[in-house]
Parts: C-alpha cells; structure tokens; sequence
C-alpha cells in the first residue's frame, strides 16, 4: 500500500441542497463535483491511492464520475459521517498506509498546494488540519435580532483535507462516541494534538447551488482560453453504415477507414487533442494498431475529453463544418448536435455543427469524400 491515501468522503445526502442529485455528483464545470476531487488527488505525486466513500445507493453515480481514473476500490459508508470515514479508515486495514488525509467530497477546488502543506505539516505531528482566521465579525441570533457580539480572536474555519498517521486517527475513530463534525474533533477526543496549517479561500465546500455558481465563476478565472484545429477526410463507398458525428445515418454510403472512420469526429478529436498540444489521433490511435479497426470514433473524443479534464481543463466550445455533396446533414443537423453535447458533456449550446459543399468541384464535389474541419476552445490551468 502507499504510504499516502486519501479518503474522500461522499456518502451524504444532502437534504440541505434541495435537489434530487446529491451534491457531490452535481455537474461543475461539465464533470460532477466530485470528478474534481478524485482527479486532483489522483495527480498529486504524493498522494499514493484514492479511496471514496460512497452512499450504497450512489455506485452508478459513483462509477460514471470516476470514470477512466485509476481508483482504489469504493467503500460503501454508514448513518453518519462519522461512521463513513471509520469505515473507510477500517477498509485500508489489511494494508495500511502511513499517512491518510480525509477529505470532503464536495470540495471540489482543493489544489496540490494545500495538499502539499498538510502532508508537510505530517512531518512533525500525528494530525493536521488546514483552517483560516474568522475575520467577519461574528453576531450570535436569536429569532430575527442580534443578541450579542462574540470575540472572534482565536476563531478558526475548518477545511479539509484533514491529515493524520494512519494508525492514530483509526484508533481514534475505534474510540469515539458521540457524534462529531470533523475528523480533528474525534482526534482532539482521543487527546491527539492537532496542528494547524493555512487553508485555502478558493477551497470551498458545495452547501448550496450558489456554491455551486460560485466554484463554476473560480475554476472559469482560473482557465486561459486555448483554441486548437482539427481536419480530416475519409474516402466514401457505397454500402452502409455511415456514421458522422456519432450518429448513424440511413443512407446507402459508408466512409473506409481504419476506424468506423467518423471523420467529423476525428477533426474534433484533433482540435482537442491541438489545445493541449498534444499530438494528433494518429499518435494516440495509430492505425498500424489492431486494436482500432472498426473502433467507434467515441473512444477517441473520449480519450481527448479525459486528457483534458487530467490537465485540469474544461471543454467550453466546438464548432465542426462537414464538407460533402451528400449526405444532406440539415435533416441530421439537431440529432448530430445532442449526441455531440452528449459525448463532451457539454449543453448543446455549446456545442456547433455546420455543413457546406464545394459546389461540385473537386473530390467532395465529385462525392468521393467527406471532409470535416473543427475548432475547439478549451480553458487550461495557466
Ligand atoms: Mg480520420
């Protein structure tokens, strides 16, 4: 086992929220909440293994955010809180870690700095917690008027992640009673000191939807606008089977290819894959490689969506022109737009296609070929 895991806890409800999702798999920036969590500490190099704590009822939700990342096996949680994390302390028993930081799943914008400072602060103590200073004045109220003004010297906010050895905060969890709001609070219970290190402003904790609007308006500052271009043609046959933009089409044509050869697709998955500076589908899917032939083209938009969302960007716009005689795409034009915004999990608003011909000129013109062009805009981490 590695000496560093982390637990992320996601078992609520979320009764407050007043929604039919819980919170943690509530879209945020086109992935549910807790994507965020489970990414950003899957690619902290200190972080060896990422276990969630799940509702029982939750595993489809569950297994849809956590999608193509390398996780530890899910643990289901209890009643409380409280009763989660001792069962997902308990589910690392049998190879216990050194280190363990327990962390809310509805704090989606934890960044690898803080991460780094609790795991320093591991260094010298046996519990960590990272908080920040009270600095609005704090009124205690009753009803509807204020009853008095409480010293705010000395008061801190708790956040998460919370980090601990291993061994004591599981001992600590063995023994606590009474139900309590924090993972520190059950350290301090059983006597262990608790260090504190800064918190983080931006690392908020989902409570309601404006939380919700305020995350989004953080993680859209905190992106830069990268634009990338993808082209691509494939020769057309008759037959059948013609699938363009993940939809197929009843007509008496199909595109060859090494793929299913969806060449709208394929100029998205390379103005995607432009953004990020990474290469082209070739490079990622070579056709020399069994593995692709007849592959649906969804893999590939997939592989380049994820490879995006591990750099800690977010997909804001695609614009793909198909380029052929036939078929006529109008027809197609809102069924291609919905599986589009389906595969990159974006609105459709966000999501353009167009079509033009060359006015039977050249090899489109002469309907040899269908060729696609595509732009993507893309927000990166600076
Ligand atoms: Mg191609």
């Amino acid at each position: 086992m590695a000496d560093c895991v982390a637990l992320i806890v996601a078992s609520g409800r979320g009764q407050r929220f007043g929604a039919e999702l819980p919170k943690q798999y509530q879209q945020l920036a086109g992935r549910p909440v807790l994507r965020h969590c489970l990414e950003r500490f899957r690619s902290h190099p200190r972080v060896g293994g990422v276990r969630a704590v799940i509702h029982p009822q939750d595993r489809a939700l569950y297994d849809a955010a956590a999608r193509g990342l390398d996780m530890l096996e899910p643990v289901e949680g209890g009643p409380t809180r409280q009763d989660s994390v001792r069962l997902g302390l308990e589910s690392l028993c049998a190879a216990p870690p050194g280190l363990v930081l327990i962390h809310d799943g509805v704090r989606p914008l934890i960044d690898a700095a803080l991460i780094d400072r609790v795991l320093d602060g591991l260094a010298g103590h046996a519990a960590v917690l990272p908080a920040l200073p009270v600095t609005d004045t704090l009124k205690r109220v009753g009803a509807d008027r204020v009853l008095g003004t409480v010293e705010r010297q000395g008061l801190y906010r708790a956040q998460t992640p919370q980090g601990f050895v291993y061994d004591r905060i599981l001992a600590a969890h063995r023994a606590a009673g009474a139900e309590l709001t924090d993972d520190t609070a059950v350290a301090e219970a059983s006597g262990l000191a608790v260090a504190v290190v800064a918190g983080d402003e931006a690392n908020l904790k989902i409570t309601d939807p404006a939380d919700l609007a305020r995350a989004e308006r953080l993680i859209g500052c905190a992106l830069q606008p990268r634009t990338g271009l993808g082209f691509d043609v494939h020769r057309l046959a008759p037959g059948g089977g013609l699938v363009l933009l993940g939809v197929r089409l009843p007509e008496p044509l199909r595109l060859i290819g090494h793929s299913d050869a969806d060449v709208g697709l394929h100029a998205i998955t390379d103005a995607l894959l432009g953004t990020l500076g990474a290469g082209d589908i070739g490079s990622h899917f070579p056709p020399s490689d069994g593995r692709w032939a007849g592959a649906d083209s969804a893999l590939f938009l997939d592989h380049a969506r994820q490879l995006i969302g591990a750099a800690g960007g977010r997909i804001e716009h695609v614009d793909v022109t198909l380029i052929c005689e036939r078929p006529k795409i109008g027809p197609h034009r809102a069924a291609m737009v919905a599986r589009l915004a389906e595969l990159l999990a974006l609105p459709p608003a966000r999501v353009s296609v167009k079509a033009t011909t060359t006015e039977r000129l050249g090899f489109i013109g002469r309907g040899e070929g269908i060729a696609a062009q595509a732009v993507a805009t893309v927000g990166l981490p600076a």
